[in-house]
Parts: structure tokens; C-alpha cells; sequence
């Protein structure tokens, strides 16, 4: 039996927490695609050169070179009970060349496990922290409330702010960007009969409960 895997979930979904239960209990690799191509550039592999030129002159790495380093990581010895990549692929021509290479390789897939959550969810949980205007102590309106409303727990201020990046306006647009990546990935696995849904609106034990479900059918 192997457990060849796909991860997938929009950012906030819980991914990164996933993932990290996933390798430690079923003891396969986690392939990231920025760590493969920081680990191919470094070992300076011929896909790695490669890549790093792209790099250096500002350029997006084509295709041929993002599956030529998948590939070389797939070929690996410690994939042979499983492995589960994570941002990768990213369209449906790199799940084409996906297909392509996990069977050359004698590793075909055997899930995609999206953890599906509603978008308002997740402006909820992206655009929830707010800073301290005289401290800078960090707060999340869900997660980390002080414990007086609308008062610094440390230097017991009442103004905060939000940074950019966690503004419910570009939290919405950084979703759009990704829903509308993933789209047709989803619909591209439903048709292989490879995607399995998990509710990642739950808490986390039991988003974690249904993935373990999910590869203990497999
Ligand atoms: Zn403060």
C-alpha cells in the first residue's frame, strides 16, 4: 500500500498544521515545492541551475523546469512508501505533466485531500490581527483577545491598528488569487475520482480525524 498525496486548502484552511500531523504519523515525506527549489539550487542540480537563472533575472520558472525538479524529488528513494506534495501543482498543465511523471515513476497518486473551508471563514481567520499602536503587542479578534475589550493587556492602551497585509480587503483579494488557482485543480482530481473533501471548518483534532479516515481507506 502506498499513500501517494496531493495537499490542498486556501491559505488560513489549516494546511501547514495538517501536513505536519500527516508526516509524523504515517512517516512520509512532506515535498514542498519552495523547499525542493531551494534544496535543488543549493545542491546545484541541473534542474537547479536552471531554475536559478530564472531566478536571478526576476523571471517566473517555466514549466519544464518546476516538473524537472518535482520529478527529481519524486525519484527519491524515500518516497517509495508514500509522499505528500504541497504547492505543487499550482495549474492544470503541471497536473497534466504530474500525472505524467508520477507514473513514469511508478508512483501514482492516490488522493488529493482538499481541506475545504468558506471563504468569509477565512477572512475571519486571516484578517483577524490588530497590533498594539504604543507597544506593538499583537492581538487576533478570535484567537488572542486582550482581556479587557479594546485594552493593551501589556501597556493597557486603547489604539490599535491593522497592517496591510491583514486587512480584510486584502485578505479577500489574496483568496480570490488562490480560489481561482485551485478551481480547476479540484475539478481536474474530481474527474479522476482522486479528491477527497475534508470540512476544514472544525476544530482541528477532528479536521485531522476525517484526513486520517480518508488515508486509512485508502
Ligand atoms: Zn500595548
Amino acid at each position: 500500500m502506498t499513500m501517494n498525496l496531493i495537499l490542498m486548502g486556501l491559505p488560513g484552511a489549516g494546511k501547514g498544521t495538517q501536513a505536519e500531523t500527516i508526516i509524523k504519523n504515517y512517516g512520509i515525506p512532506h515535498i514542498s515545492t519552495g523547499d525542493i527549489f531551494r534544496a535543488a539550487i543549493k545542491n546545484q542540480t541541473e534542474m537547479g541551475i536552471k531554475a536559478k537563472q530564472y531566478i536571478d533575472k526576476g523571471n517566473l520558472v517555466p514549466d519544464d523546469v518546476t516538473c524537472g525538479i518535482v520529478k527529481d524529488r519524486l525519484a527519491q528513494d524515500d518516497t517509495k512508501k508514500g509522499y505528500m506534495l504541497d504547492g505543487f501543482p499550482r495549474t492544470l498543465d503541471q497536473a497534466n505533466a504530474l500525472q505524467k511523471i508520477s507514473s513514469d515513476l511508478d508512483r501514482p497518486l492516490d488522493a488529493v485531500i482538499n481541506i475545504d473551508v468558506d471563504p468569509k471563514i477565512l477572512i475571519d481567520r486571516l484578517s483577524g490581527r490588530f497590533i498594539c499602536k504604543n507597544c506593538g503587542a499583537t492581538y487576533h479578534k478570535l484567537y488572542k483577545k486582550p482581556k479587557v475589550d479594546n485594552t493593551c493587556d501589556i501597556c493597557g492602551g486603547h489604539e490599535f491598528y491593522q497592517r496591510s497585509d491583514d486587512k480584510p480587503e486584502t485578505v479577500k483579494n489574496r483568496l480570490d488569487v488562490n480560489i481561482k488557482m485551485n478551481t480547476p485543480l479540484i475539478d481536474f482530481y474530481k474527474g479522476l475520482d482522486l479528491l477527497y473533501t475534508v470540512d476544514g471548518s472544525q476544530n482541528i483534532d477532528n479536521v485531522t480525524e476525517d484526513i486520517d479516515k480518508i488515508l486509512k481507506n485508502l
